[in-house]
């Protein structure tokens, strides 16, 4: 079925059918969640009685929504400010029982006359999913989240012994993770992996794919329930892209395929590995756009502080077979990955929203779709390692490496405003600057310390 360009209004008896379900499996409050432009999940609740009209006319959110940032101030423009009002509207046909109680749902922004808000993160990814269809093509996405695992009380920080991908630092937390587990499991989120990761107290989960609006919301709703596990045991999750100075940072990679009258372009094609003219197409709008659309998907004043080369973190506008330093790593089609051949794009981190991010990323790849832009040459390498020549031979470009370069980059990018619109780009940027304007100046280690648990639920 195609995607709505905009939140259908779910008929009156569906809606009481879909409250009384609710009710009867013991839920009191639904969640209207949100994650806003500086990447922080936000929302309201309401009774569950009242679900039906929080899906039908939204509740009340000032215009400054749009606008907050992620240590809470307000970064308001010419246009968004102290006037006017908004309303969240719960997507009921995607309100999940979380248990306890609770009912979690995404929402989408809407004006009090009942149009689509052009602030709104996930109504953009919807459009994007929409133009995708569109062009003939299904799109599947899927979430990595990395994520630091901390005592609750930051005083107590020291001390926990830790090694990478060590069973032993999965069997520290093994409570946690199986509570993780089951929470993930009741929500159906599809949890592909649950591990202790390379960074000290850091472990990842990563999530099945669907389509894109599908995955993210589960990425949304995987953002909640971690931070409720967690609560459960004491312990505090940290999303930042640098949770601490030192050693490597938290990514929140995007996984994607495409497929056309339900063949893959990713494989089966001409290309190198397979890779389709078309699929070549999709990943050279990613690769291309990438520099400009790097200020929305590692947006942070920390972001720049993990996208450095030897972090895996991508921080080079090329792809490559298996290349975790290139920012689009081609994960092809073997008998090691069960979903077949898709990308992984690495440069996206737990700061960005990812709506944003992954309807950003489609919309650069469909521009590579319709141009029919030749895939560029694979790069094999650590891209750091190449020559200046071959650097340029391959044209591969170094992502933004400050915080401020990655902001100017996006603001200037006509690519950016054709797809985000002006008032989202604004937005957007706004909050950003706020970041940078606080903190571009300030010494890092306060920084880190001061964003640790910003983007945490
Ligand atoms: N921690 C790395 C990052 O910042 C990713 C490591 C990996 O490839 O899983 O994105
Ligand atoms: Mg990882």
């Amino acid at each position: 079925m195609a995607t709505p360009e905009s939140l259908p209004v779910m008929p009156a008896d569906e809606a009481q059918a879909v409250t009384e379900a609710l009710r009867a499996a013991g839920v009191r409050l639904v969640v209207g969640a949100i994650i806003d432009s500086a990447g922080v999940s936000r929302g309201k609740q309401v009774p569950v009685g009242r679900a039906g009209s929080m899906h039908r006319s939204g509740v009340g959110a000032s215009s400054t929504w749009a606008v907050f940032c992620a240590d809470n101030a307000i970064a308001a423009t010419p246009r968004i400010g102290a006037v006017g009002d908004l309303r969240l509207r719960a997507d009921l046909a995607a309100a999940v029982d979380v248990g306890g109680g609770l009912a979690w749902a995404p929402a989408e922004v809407f004006t009090q006359d009942g149009s689509a808000s052009p602030v709104c993160w996930r109504g953009f990814l919807r459009r994007q999913q929409a133009a995708a269809e569109a062009l003939g093509l299904e799109v599947l996405a899927a979430g990595e989240m990395e994520f630091s695992l901390l005592p609750a009380r930051p005083d107590s920080a020291g001390g926990e012994r830790w090694s990478a991908y060590g069973l032993g630092s999965a069997l520290d937390h093994q409570d946690f993770l199986l509570d993780l587990e089951a929470e993930f499991d009741r929500a159906k989120l599809g949890l592909e992996q649950l591990h202790a990761e390379y960074g000290d107290r850091q472990f990842e989960f990563s999530l099945t794919p669907a389509a894109p609006l599908q995955a993210v919301d589960k990425l949304a709703l995987a953002r909640f329930l971690l931070g409720r596990t967690a609560r459960r045991h004491g312990l505090a999750v940290s999303l930042s892209p640098k949770p601490f100075l030192d050693g490597v940072g938290n990514g929140a990679h995007l996984h994607m395929s495409f497929l056309r009258d339900g063949k893959p372009l990713l494989s089966g094609g001409e290309g190198p590995h397979g890779i389709t003219p078309d699929g070549g197409s999709l990943i050279a709008g990613i690769v291309e756009q990438l520099p400009e659309l790097t200020g929305l998907l590692a947006p942070s004043a920390l972001s720049s502080l993990r996208l450095q080369p030897g972090m895996w973190s991508g921080a080079y506008a090329c792809w490559g077979l298996e290349n975790r330093e290139a920012a689009v790593r081609l994960c092809a089609a073997t008998v090691g990955n069960p979903y077949g051949a898709n990308i992984e794009v690495k440069c996206v981190d737990p700061a960005a929203n990812p709506y944003v991010a992954c309807g950003a990323i489609l919309a650069a790849a469909l521009d590579g779709l319709r141009a029919g832009t030749p895939l560029p040459p694979e790069v094999t390498v650590a891209p750091a390692s190449l020559t200046e020549d071959e650097t340029k031979r391959l044209g591969v470009v170094r992502l933004p490496g400050t915080h401020a370069a990655a902001l100017d980059a996006l603001e200037q990018s006509a690519a950016a405003r054709r797809h985000l619109g002006a008032e989202l780009l604004e937005a957007l940027v706004a909050v950003r600057r706020h970041e940078q304007a606080e903190y571009g100046g300030a010494d890092m280690q306060t920084v880190v310390d001061r964003l640790r648990f910003a983007w945490s639920v």
